[in-house]
């Protein structure tokens, strides 16, 4: 019998998956409307009954009793939430045996454990699915598989790594360190950064001269065919002409110059790691260094000089190829023109026209890499793609440093060097014994938050995250 169920499991999981990742954030979503309608409908009962309660009381009816409980779930079957110990055992068996070995141990024998797993697993399911599955559990295995893939993508805290020494040591020691980089490392060059308070898209957002639904839309490519000059009137702010590199452009230049980066990924576009120098750097949001056509039969591409002026001067920067081609076909229109007459100038301006093809626009590049030993994030709270993906797909056994104004909360990371970058690399480069140019002041040994992962430098902002901490370790 046993080995029946191993073999109906095995066939399972050799299906092609009935749900993929969207249909159980639909499934989630449906269960939490019907909890949230379910919540109202018992508000009202309760209300209902007040009500019904308050008229007695007015007739005059003064001791009444405790009124029942509104609402029983009779007939209803409520799965209880498993034994954490033996979710946990599920856990690191997934972990150390894999998927497979996971639910033959964990399931075959108990396959009614599914549904409650899935609960305890924190998963909203609708009704309707959880009636189904105790007539069938069966049927919650792709579900359940998809679940604990989504699990074993996340990355969890690497115990051994929590002191500045750890990080000191595994900066000694590391060859192929992947930085990611965000505005932060490039705010102290008097570069605004996105996302702040002060930060573009707030005085995007404040200005409202631009009719935006999100003020990222900025960096639409859509927003950008239908307008081209909206980007072009305020890409002066942000074009890097006269801007030096920071500290920390000059730390990372110094752990490729020691043979250290294996590759930096920036989310800034303001080209500043080409000026300190990094030859390993991928800008994953694009940049100014180069350049290329909008339309997708010419794709000219240009380097960034020589959009310079353009950009400068707040004007949109044309492509040179395309221009010269309209000029010759307008020629062509204007002699049809002559001899077909009736047609209105506006004729020739249909079509292609809408779209704002033929204007230069800065690049965009993609990445993808392995073989890392160590990570470090540098100023960016890692909210945005693509640098916000890389880490899901890099094995989690890598150690995950943080240097952030501000904590990570959203993912584990194994170490938080919470402060100005440029302080922190400071600070780093003194223990190192590493020579950093344009260093700031001496800067002072960092406050480990009670004995915990988190150490804070000046500048931090530790915020509730750090509070937290404190607060675990009193009580
Ligand atoms: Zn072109």
């Amino acid at each position: 019998m046993a080995a029946d169920k191993a073999k109906v499991l095995e066939e399972i999981l050799q299906l092609d998956d009935d749900y993929d990742s969207e249909e159980l954030d639909r499934l989630e979503e449906e269960a939490e409307e019907e909890m949230e309608k379910e919540i109202k409908q018992e508000k009202e009962a309760v209300h209902e009954q007040e009500v019904a309660d308050e008229a007695l009381r007015a007739n005059g009816a003064d001791a009444l009793p405790a009124s029942p409980a509104s609402t029983e779930d009779a007939g209803e079957e409520s799965y209880g939430p498993l034994d954490p110990e033996h979710v946990a055992q599920v856990l690191s068996d997934l972990r150390e045996h894999g998927m497979i070995a996971c639910l033959q141990k964990h399931i075959v024998p108990n396959p009614f454990i599914v549904a409650p797993l899935l609960l305890s697993l924190g998963v909203m399911l609708p009704r309707a699915i959880l009636n189904e599955l105790q007539d069938d559990p069966y049927k919650g295995l792709s579900l359940l598989k998809l679940v604990l893939t989504r699990i074993l993508r996340k990355r969890r805290k690497l115990a051994e790594y929590n002191t500045v020494e750890d990080v000191l040591a595994l900066v000694r020691k590391s060859k192929r360190i992947v930085v990611l980089s965000g505005a932060g490392i490039s705010v102290s060059c008097g570069i605004p950064d996105f996302r702040s308070k002060d930060g573009i898209y707030s005085i995007l957002a404040q200005e409202n001269q631009y009719e935006l639904d999100d003020p990222s839309d900025m960096f639409d490519k859509e927003v950008f065919l239908r307008d081209p000059s909206m980007f072009y009137s305020f890409a002066h702010a942000i074009y890097p002409s006269h801007y030096e590199p920071s500290p920390s452009h000059r730390f990372i230049k110094l752990l490729e110059e020691k043979g250290k980066l294996l590759r930096m990924y920036s989310q800034n576009i303001d080209t500043l790691e080409q000026k300190a120098g990094i030859q390993r750097v991928l800008q994953c949001h694009g940049s100014f260094a180069t350049a290329t056509c909008t339309d997708p039969s010419c794709r000219y591409q240009v380097d960034g000089a020589a959009i310079r002026e353009a950009i400068l001067s707040k004007n949109v920067p044309q492509c040179p190829k395309c221009t010269a081609r309209r000029a010759k076909r307008s020629k062509r229109e204007a002699k049809r023109q002559k001899v077909a007459r009736g047609w209105t100038a506006e004729s020739a301006s249909e079509g292609e026209e809408e779209l704002a093809y033929g204007i230069m626009k800065p690049d965009i590049t993609f990445f993808g890499e392995k073989e890392v030993d160590l990570i470090m994030v540098m100023g960016t709270s890692l909210k945005v793609a693509p640098v916000a993906d890389l880490l899901s797909h890099l094995p989690p056994h890598i150690p995950t440093v943080l240097i952030n104004r501000t904590p990570i909360t959203h993912m584990a990371l194994d170490v938080m060097l919470l402060g100005d970058a440029d302080c922190v690399v400071a600070y780093l480069c003194d223990k190192l014994d590493w020579t950093l140019s344009h260093a700031p002041a001496p800067i002072p040994e960092p406050l480990r938050v009670a004995s915990s992962h988190v150490h804070q430098f000046p500048g931090a902002e530790g915020g509730w995250y750090v509070e937290a901490l404190l607060e675990e370790e009193d009580g």
